[in-house]
């Protein structure tokens, strides 16, 4: 590196030079930004990246992941060439072995997916994989999939080479210069600190690695990962290995295998992995190794014996521990802090890092340059994490489990096993009591579903029919038929109140806030794209005074997307006070009779308007009722203060017995809301779908003076054929499940994925929302006289198509 004088100034700074910080300078310079400062530490890849075994495989769980890994193979096939440096890469291809009828169904279900995504991959036998890898044991794979595209490349080398493509572009990198301390002006970053000097600057990208969450509270932001312990073996030479040997990923072992110069590498993916440090990790931890516990690792050794028996008469030239940074759930964490403008993160890859660097940056530069990411990456956007996720023996307990994670069975409705009871409403005990099966959401447990006495409220994991589909049936039937109460306390709950809050309202929602107190209105926040960012209830309490109400998974999002757009001078401000009430959800067509007989007021059809609010008295108690439904019929949400919460419970259960009154869970909600075809954030609506795409725009008040964010991106594509449009299907076999991402076929060709899928107990099969694309735009005849099958794994099944609710479609019963 040749001496440069340290600037005073810069267009961003970014902090840390592995192949994170090098992707996301490369990137940025490549979009013009060439007054860049890279600082690192120490010298560039020496935190985790140098010692990675440089694993470039595409499939990965969600399309976003999916789609950034097969960027990063594009970009590096061309790096080499671009800049002048060698990156090691070798396309050899992967294998991915099943080995139960279960992995093979998730594999399967898997591939069809990224399939979808273009990315290439197929199915190949036994036979196959032994043909290509002859060294391996193939007596016990039940599948086998194959990637072409896939391959390996030297992390140090394709590092230096993006560290030399952003150097090319005009970046200056300081290595041996780590940053102590972070500015910051009226909300927004205005200057880094470092061992050479002072940085003017009003954008900062953490890429610090598993330092990151240390450099984040310098900041006063929040990067909730920890590092832990992850090994690979490298053996001697073996005979009959060569470059062009696919890497073999072999989950049933916890293991991949590759070569490595003539020798075999073993990469390893413990269950129970060990975190590394949680108190704080080193500052002076560089090429650091950690020394290798080999009695930890000899079973999973002898495992991979078992896939490649010559092992076992291989010496072993290294066993190799490093540290690398794991998140809460297994995705990374990208994008600007919800609590510091100009203060940006990319870290926690959880072993993916070299894999999905190349994406990383790419998005990171457009999400820095252009305000907003250039598309969905919810599942690693930073907000969808929580402050209290940054707690050290949260996080320890959590990523033991998490490093395993991506080589385990990915079970529908799989729940986590660590670090749970974060969160507990105070009816907890009571819900448990009546047989409450637990998942988490957002910290929050939350019933699942209800077992029956003498029944285990626990998960057995399976792809067909669950263990508790007669339980879900019962409550799925208890709501149609007669009344179910849904705990929900975890539902967020945020004040906007003020002068002004009804003029920023009416400008961040799509719907018309001018209401009088008491209304409740439907509504989505877009963005500039015209993309859904939430989806929310908005309940006007008083002329200054409005409850949102978003999904717990979604606080942070929807509070930061509040916070940033009411304007500096509207007196309005935002108040998180979800933890102060309970939501007890009543539906059912006996919910009025239930209500009217312990709640004060007239709950009458007239009395008691649909999307209305109003304070009610349910004993010596008193709660705020939304008229409302999510699961269509007729109900009320009760947000009920935490200390009036266990009285109100125990009054509708006691009334609501005679009734027929069920205990109703999540799963429940889900499938009766797919059958109304309710829509879910994230899964089914996000950034990169407009309301018109969703069919929601019926929530856009187009003439509301002002308008709204978003409004002419929608009217723009108003005026044009809808291409793209979510569509209800109902399966044709009642045996066969829909969970997520099945491809769509529409007379055998592909046109989509489904977003979301659940058993739908009134319709008699399983149900799904997913969206339809066809140039000659997807209208009511298309769908409705269409064939349409969905690609289950190697299966295609028919399926009724229907651009309105199977279940009601008139409506006529949460208005009854
Ligand atoms: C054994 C093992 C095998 C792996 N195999 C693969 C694989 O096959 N494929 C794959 O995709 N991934 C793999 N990974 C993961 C991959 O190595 C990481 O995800 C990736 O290297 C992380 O890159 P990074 O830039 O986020 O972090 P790092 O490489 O750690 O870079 C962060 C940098 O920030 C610097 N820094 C920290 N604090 C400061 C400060 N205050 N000021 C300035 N600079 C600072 C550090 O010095 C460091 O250089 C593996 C990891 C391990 C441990």
């Amino acid at each position: 590196m040749t001496q440069q004088s340290f600037p005073t100034h810069a267009r961003a700074v970014i902090i840390g030079g592995g192949v994170a910080g090098c992707s996301v300078a490369y990137h940025l310079a490549k979009l013009g930004w060439t007054d860049l400062v890279l600082l690192e530490r120490e010298q560039i890849t020496s935190g985790t990246t140098w010692h990675a075994a440089g694993l470039l495989t595409t499939l990965r769980d969600t399309e976003t992941q999916t789609r950034l890994a097969a960027y990063t193979q594009q970009l590096y096939r061309r790096l080499e060439e671009e800049t002048g440096q060698a990156t090691g890469l070798i396309e050899c291809g992967s294998i991915q072995l099943a080995l139960t009828a279960a992995k093979a169904e998730e594999m399967r279900r898997g591939y069809r997916a990224a399939q979808s995504w273009g990315i290439e991959c197929e199915e190949i036998s036994a036979a196959d994989v032994q043909r290509m890898w002859p060294l391996a044991y193939v007596g016990d794979v039940r599948a086998a999939f194959h990637f072409p595209r896939d391959g390996r490349i030297n992390p140090t080398d394709v590092t230096r080479a993006l560290a030399r493509g952003a150097r090319q572009a005009g970046v200056v990198i300081f290595e041996k210069c780590p940053v102590s301390a972070i500015e910051q002006t009226n909300g927004r970053v205005s200057a880094v600190e470092s061992a050479l000097g002072r940085i003017v600057t009003d954008t900062v990208v953490n890429c610090a690695g598993m330092w990151a969450r240390q450099v984040g509270r310098m900041a006063g932001v929040d990067v909730p990962l920890q590092a832990a312990e992850h090994y690979y073996l490298i053996s001697e030479p073996v005979a009959g290995v060569h470059p062009k040997l696919p890497i073999l990923r072999d989950p049933g072992r916890s293991t991949y295998i590759r070569e490595e110069a003539g020798k075999l590498m073993v990469g390893i993916f413990e269950d129970a992995a060990r975190p590394w440090n949680p108190a704080g990790i080193p500052a002076d931890f560089t090429f650091g190794e950690i020394p290798p516990d080999w009695e930890r690792m000899q079973p999973h050794l002898e495992r991979a014996c078992g896939r490649v028996p010559i092992l076992e008469q291989t010496g072993v030239k290294l066993l190799f521990c490093g540290p690398e940074s794991f998140t809460a759930d297994h995705n990374y964490l990208m994008g600007e802090a919800p609590n510091l403008k100009g203060f940006f993160v990319a870290a926690g890859f959880n072993s993916l890092g070299i894999l999905s660097g190349g994406g990383v940056g790419y998005v990171m530069a457009q999400w820095i340059a252009r305000g907003s990411a250039p598309m969905d990456v919810w599942s690693v956007n930073i907000r969808r994490t929580h402050a209290w996720q940054n707690n050290a023996r949260y996080l320890a307990d959590r990523v033991a489990e998490t490093l395993g994670i991506g080589y385990q069975d990915h079970w529908p409705f799989r729940q986590w096993s660590t670090a749970r009871g974060v969160k507990r409403s105070i009816l907890h005990d009571r819900v448990a009591a009546a047989g409450a099966c637990f998942g988490e959401s957002a910290g929050w447990e939350r019933p699942n579903w209800y077992a029956r006495p003498g029944q285990q409220p626990a998960y057995e994991y399976g792809w067909g029919r669950q263990n508790w589909f007669d339980n879900h049936a019962q409550e799925h039937r208890a709501v149609r038929e007669a009344v179910g109460l849904f705990e929900q306390s975890s539902f967020a709950k945020i004040l906007v109140q003020g002068r002004d809050a009804e003029r920023a309202l009416n400008l961040i929602a799509t719907a018309d806030c001018r209401v009088p107190p008491g209304k409740v209105c439907y509504a989505q926040f877009l963005n500039d794209r015209g993309g859904i960012e939430a989806d929310v209830t908005i309940t006007r309490l008083a002329t200054d005074r409005f409850m949102v109400i978003t999904a717990a998974f979604t606080a942070t999002h929807v509070l930061a997307w509040l916070r940033e757009h009411i304007a500096d001078n509207d007196r309005c401000v935002v108040t998180d006070v979800s933890d102060a009430w309970c939501m007890l959800n009543i539906q059912g067509p006996r919910s009025r009779e239930l209500l009217s007989g312990i709640a004060s007021g007239d709950w009458s059809s007239h009395g008691f308007l649909f999307g209305t609010a109003r304070e009610v008295q349910i004993g010596y108690q008193q709660a705020l009722a939304l008229r409302l439904t999510y699961v269509g019929e007729l109900g009320w949400e009760l947000y009920v203060p935490v200390p009036f919460a266990i009285p109100v419970y125990d009054a509708l259960v006691a009334a609501g017995e005679p009734l027929g009154l069920r205990h109703c869970g999540y799963h429940a909600l889900n499938s009766l809301r797919m059958e109304k075809a309710y829509r879910d954030w994230s899964h089914d609506i996000g950034p990169d779908d407009t309301p018109l795409d969703a069919g929601l725009d019926f929530t856009c008040a187009w003439a509301k003076p002002g308008g709204f964010i978003g409004r002419e991106a929608l009217l723009a594509a108003r005026s044009q054929p809808r291409r793209r449009r979510l569509v209800q299907f109902l399966l044709c076999d009642a045996e066969a499940m829909l969970y997520h991402n099945e491809p769509i076929l529409l007379q055998g060709r592909r046109v989509g994925l489904i977003t979301s899928g659940m058993y739908a107990h009134t319709l008699g099969a399983a149900a799904g929302l997913g969206y339809v694309s066809d140039e000659r735009g997807v209208t009511e005849e298309l769908v409705t006289t269409g064939h349409f099958e969905i690609l289950i794994g190697n299966c295609t099944v028919a399926a009724r198509a229907s651009l309105s609710p199977l279940y009601d479609p008139r409506g006529t019963r949460p208005r009854s």
